[in-house]
């Protein structure tokens, strides 16, 4: 059985955009060979993504309704997790959760105290912001037809605008799962899935519902983070590995969604697949 490296860009996309960034997310996870480890080359791939403003991770990340960018990141292999929660002004989130996870003495650290560590780790103040997400945010805002600074107070009525998830384009967040030599890692992270308010967090950073990694594979998912997280996506996914095709699993765990943008991608160990209700990029490398 070939090692694999497989990449996700989000599901939701356009579909022009699917075509061009899967053929990034394939050199992405070409240039992650040069590390050797399945959490490295997972880490690695995620982190190229983050570089890359198209996507909704690091640099190009989304902004909450009071205008912040607080993004989500986690790493994940057999038995060792990191994460990181509503973390501000880094160039890498997923570079913190590793560092949290290989550095520190916790599994997640969230807010100001994953930025204080961020910096004792050497992570520089940084601006992940981008014209196309300011331009979201303006957009989103004129949608919601409110003030951004009213919304908080009125965190009660916030459930109906779900609705805009549908029609404010925040997908793009980013993902990757290796497989080397009988051995499983993942790598998520994301700007979170506006409208969000300050504080709000999604699944990329929660092992069972943004991804999940044991003996048997590795899975990690996109969508809105909030059903994500009701179902425990990616955990659902894992304990089926095995028993059915890996795509089967993929396409029956992801039905339950409905119309809602949502997709995954899993190594087990003799499969991998990818799949999306939406379009969503993917790419891979088999070594
Ligand atoms: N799952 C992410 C979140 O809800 C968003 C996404 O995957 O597009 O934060």
């Amino acid at each position: 059985m070939k090692n694999v490296i497989l990449l996700h860009g989000g599901a939701g996309s356009l579909y022009n955009e699917v075509e061009v960034h899967s053929r990034l997310l394939t050199g992405f996870s070409k240039n992650a060979l040069a590390f050797h480890t399945p959490l490295e080359i997972t880490i690695e791939s995620v982190r190229q993504m983050e570089d890359h403003p198209d996507f909704n991770a690091g640099t190009g990340s989304v902004r909450r309704l009071d205008g912040c960018i607080q993004m989500d990141a986690a790493v994940m292999e057999l038995g060792n997790f990191g994460a990181v929660m509503n973390i501000e002004k880094v160039r890498n989130p997923v570079l913190v959760a590793r560092d949290v996870m290989l550095h520190s003495p916790h599994v997640i650290l969230a807010g100001d105290g994953a930025i204080s560590f961020a910096r004792v780790m050497g992570h520089q103040e940084y601006d992940p912001g981008t014209q196309k997400t300011e331009d979201l945010w303006k957009r989103t805002k004129e949608m919601l037809n409110s003030s951004a600074q009213d919304i908080p107070a009125r965190i009660i009525e916030y459930r109906k605008y779900s609705r805009l998830f549908d029609q404010v384009r925040t997908t793009d967040t980013v993902g990757a799962v290796c497989r080397m030599d009988g051995k499983f890692a993942a790598a998520i992270s994301t700007g979170g899935a506006s409208p969000m308010i300050r504080g709000r967090v999604g699944d990329s950073p929660i092992p069972g519902s943004g991804l999940f990694v044991g003996k048997n594979g590795a899975v990690a998912v996109t969508g809105l983070g909030e059903e994500i997280i009701r179902r425990s996506l990616s955990s659902s996914i894992y304990h089926r590995i095995g028993k059915e095709p890996l795509l089967d699993v993929l396409k029956s765990e992801i039905s339950a969604f409905g119309e809602s943008a949502t997709g995954a991608i899993a190594v087990s160990g003799e499969e991998y697949a990818s799949f999306a209700n939406k379009f969503m990029s993917t790419g891979h490398t088999e070594f």
